[in-house]
């Protein structure tokens, strides 16, 4: 919870000195606490002070950065719809040093190929979890550095060895992996390890009590570059321990918690593992370690991942510009549309699919879709001629013929007045072009 100027200003050495570049202390303290100034530009805050108010004003979730550029928790509601979530869960998968040489590298080939556009959007996997099953430090150490040089995604270095995860981290600190796992009995090498390379540790225990216990431990070492693993591989006792996690840090500012948390997935047949997959993400795990790479099974999961994390009070939209989809010529038939995205992409693939080289264009409706913009007055016939007239379509096509779509048939006569062109009265739902494109020739 964000601290008030008074509360701010209570910590401030009252000296007036106008040293940090605003006359007062008081003023300092609302510069402060909107965000325009920081702490550090007043000479005279006391160590306690400064905890005081850096304590007070962190996030309930400390945000953790790692690898490329992965960041965890920094969240401040529990729900999407108290605001918005920001940091989308980091996605890992799990490669084990088990693996033989042609096993890795087929793996390794199988997660490059994880690249995908959504509406508009790119998103690749975001990391990769190397995880010591062998037992052997040697081979660990050889698969992370044959992984890294592979792939810039971020790194996870899993281990209860401390020294195997030494070895192997040694020549990646650059890369600033996620290491692990600090337990009851190796917490003291792992975090110590962790804070000379300054590099992000993930705490693990099993439930919540003894959690709070290691964590508890693990600040004692003077750090806090923490994730944490609940311990539970089970589906329904880690959803109930990352709510429990997530309440506690949120709503009780409860400290030991207030760190980003880690999940495996335990299914190994991977559409059960896609779904359990998916619980973590909707309910709260920062980032989710999963053994499948095929494409067709972590789509889904992305999607589901992107629909979470986009905020509600911004929606996608795209460029309300001219677009043009295939060869288009001066015959292309043009389609009106909005910007929000998920209508404009629906738009454009079913264009494609009818395969007749077409020009459209979205109006700027700020990101709304058809019914919703023309209630709220954001696609008037007026807007739509300017649109036109904006984006010299008149100059690209002999024809005079502009599709709208079905459900504001009630413009058309407006727009062909304003315009000029002959308005065509389009199908109601994207899935209609199709058919609708055929009576076009
Ligand atoms: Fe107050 Fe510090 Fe600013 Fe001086 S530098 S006016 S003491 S806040």
């Amino acid at each position: 919870m964000a601290l008030t100027g008074l509360e701010i200003y209570k910590q401030l050495p009252k000296k007036n000195c106008g040293e940090c570049g605003v006359p007062t202390c008081l003023a300092f303290a609302m510069a402060l606490a909107s965000g325009k100034a920081a702490l550090d530009a007043c000479p005279y805050v006391t160590e306690a002070a400064r905890e005081a108010l850096d304590s007070a004003s962190a996030p309930p979730i400390k945000a953790i950065k790692f690898g490329k550029d992965s960041v965890l928790g920094d969240e401040t509601v529990l729900f999407r719809h108290d605001k918005t979530f920001y940091h989308p869960t980091t996605l890992l998968i799990y490669v084990s040093d088990t693996l033989s040489d042609e096993e890795l590298s087929a793996k390794l080939q199988e997660i490059k190929g994880l690249e995908f556009e959504r509406v508009g959007l790119q998103y690749t996997i975001d990391g990769v979890a190397i995880v010591n099953d062998s037992n052997d430090a040697a081979r660990f150490a050889k698969v992370a550095a044959t992984v890294a040089e592979s792939t810039d995604i971020s790194l996870l270095l899993l281990s209860d060895n401390p020294e195997a995860v030494k070895a192997a981290l040694a020549p990646l600190v650059a890369r600033k992996p996620l290491i692990g796992s600090a337990t009851a009995d190796n917490y003291e090498a792992m975090v110590n390890l962790a804070k000379e390379n300054s590099v992000p540790v993930i705490i693990k225990a099993d439930g919540l009590d003894a959690l709070n216990d290691l964590v508890e431990k693990a600040v004692a070492l003077g750090y806090k570059e923490f994730v944490l693993d609940p311990g539970s591989r089970k589906t329904v006792e880690t959803l109930a321990n990352l709510t429990h996690l997530r309440r506690l840090a949120i709503k009780k500012k409860f400290r030991p918690f207030g760190y980003p948390v880690i999940a495996f997935t335990s299914n190994t047949e991977p559409l059960e593992e896609i779904m359990e997959a998916t619980v973590y993400v909707a309910k709260y795990a920062s980032a989710v370690v999963l053994k499948t790479s095929v494409k067709a099974h972590v789509l889904p999961l992305m999607t589901l991942r992107q629909n979470i994390y986009t905020d509600p009070q911004k929606p996608i939209q795209v460029e309300p510009t001219l677009h043009s989809v295939g060869n288009v010529n001066e015959n292309s038939p043009l389609y009106i549309t909005t910007n929000f995205s998920l209508t404009y992409y629906s738009v454009e693939g079913e264009v494609e699919t009818s395969k007749i080289p077409s020009y459209i264009l979205p109006i700027d409706t700020d990101g709304t879709s058809v019914l919703t913009a023309y209630a709220a007055g954001k696609f008037e016939p007026e807007k739509i001629a300017e649109a036109m007239v904006a984006c010299g379509i008149a100059d690209k096509v002999k024809h005079r013929n502009v599709i709208i779509p079905g459900y504001v048939a009630v413009v058309s006569g407006k727009l062909a007045e304003v315009s000029g062109w002959k308005v065509v009265v389009g199908p109601r739902e994207s899935s209609g072009i199709v058919s609708f494109s055929k009576s076009l020739s």
